[in-house]
């Protein structure tokens, strides 16, 4: 079923979602105060709104409370991003997820009550860091503060060797919770089968231990 989304703020970043989204054919209201925003998604969104979304009366007449998701992506203007995170969960818009600028701006917005709070560039720049360590490591995704997933190819030192041998929860503190081979995902691996080229694993722990692991075997 689709869902219904809108999306305030057409800058780099809700402008990139709301194109995606678009093109993987859901209806999305695109929302900007600037008019020149707006005609440029004129023929990209289902529907397009020119408003100011600290303006709780027009965000009435939209009827933005009818949406399923609403994203925030307004940028430098921390203020206006706050003020209309405050408008839709007092209107208990059903999922809203907003886009924060620095760590209190996040921690404004988690107090406010709003579903997800999103940090692209500093969530970038941690994921790329760790790519820049070892290639191997696909992908890092932050679970807390102090915990993470990440998604590593199977370096020299695991191939042909199986969980067991390699008792990494013992030696240290992960778990392997799924295993991919091109585009299949094992999410309950044997313990026995060895590693073979090519195989992903995706392993969850604390950072501390992720990082060990990270340099010893990846
Ligand atoms: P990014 O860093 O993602 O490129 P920008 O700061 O360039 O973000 O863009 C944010 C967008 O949000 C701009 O198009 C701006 O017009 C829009 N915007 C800012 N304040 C409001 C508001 N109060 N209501 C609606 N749109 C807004």
């Amino acid at each position: 079923m689709n869902k219904d989304f809108a999306v305030i703020g057409l800058g780099r970043f809700g402008g990139s979602i709301c194109r995606e989204l678009s093109k993987e054919g859901m209806h999305v209201l695109a929302i900007d105060s600037d008019e020149e925003r707006i005609n440029e998604y004129k023929n990209i969104a289902y529907h397009t709104v020119l408003a100011d979304s600290t303006d709780e009366d027009a965000l009435k007449q939209i009827g933005i409370s009818n949406f399923d998701h609403v994203v925030v992506a307004i940028g430098e203007n921390i203020q206006a991003s706050i003020l209309t995170a405050v408008i839709l969960t007092d209107m208990g818009v059903n999922k809203i997820t907003v886009k924060a600028q620095n760590d209190y701006h996040e921690k404004i917005l988690n107090k406010i009550g709003v579903h997800q709070v999103v940090h692209p560039e500093r969530d970038m720049g941690k994921r790329l860091a760790h790519n820049f360590i070892s290639s191997n490591i696909l992908d890092y995704l932050e679970l807390s503060d102090d915990h993470s997933i990440v998604e590593v190819k199977a370096g020299e030192k695991m191939i042909g060797k199986s969980l067991i041998e390699l008792d990494i929860r013992a030696n240290f503190g992960c778990n392997i919770v799924a295993i991919k081979k091109g585009h299949d995902i094992n999410v309950s691996p044997s313990a026995e089968q060895a590693l073979q080229e090519g195989d992903v694993l995706i392993v969850i722990g604390a950072d501390k231990d992720i990082t060990r692991f990270e340099r010893e075997l990846v």
